[in-house]
């Protein structure tokens, strides 16, 4: 059994920050918690769902929620699992991201808040939506048994 598919989070409105950020330190890894939680981004081609082909629903590994189909990921070979669009797009929310000397677009789980990476448009892969959303192989678990049909 997983972890995060017990935790019930983003669904309590009485919890302040600061507690709800110390049960994250409590239910995540370390370096789950640097990435969902702090917004650190796992090196490039480490991630174990970068050359995953199998089918299923990518799900935020902080909360379970689904967020991006199998058939949405396409091979960008940018060292990231790579998808078209998430599941819906209210499943998901955007923030200007100005770091790095960049400006960029963050994609967070829109139920718990967590950082999934980032947004990326007109880049030319030839996808429906010509976006790639990059995503850490470490913000998502794949739920192999919900196939999409
Ligand atoms: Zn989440």
């Amino acid at each position: 059994m997983t972890r995060s598919s017990d935790i019930n989070a983003g669904t309590s409105t009485n919890e302040g920050a600061a507690a709800e950020e110390i049960r994250w330190q409590d239910v995540l890894t370390p370096e789950e918690f640097a990435v969902l939680r702090q917004g650190a981004t796992e090196r490039p081609f480490t991630g174990e769902y970068n050359d995953e082909t199998a089918a299923g629903m990518y799900q935020c590994r902080a909360c379970g929620a689904d967020l991006f189909p199998s058939n949405t990921k396409f091979a960008s070979h940018c060292g990231w699992p790579s998808f078209y669009a998430p599941l819906a797009e209210d499943r998901v929310r955007y923030i200007r991201d100005t770091s790095m000397g960049m400006e960029r677009v963050e994609v967070r789980c829109a139920n718990c808040d967590s950082h999934m990476g980032h947004v990326f448009s007109g880049e030319g892969y030839g996808t429906p939506t010509d976006q790639r959303y990059c995503i850490n192989s470490i913000s998502l678990k794949l739920n192999t048994d919900a196939a999409d049909s």
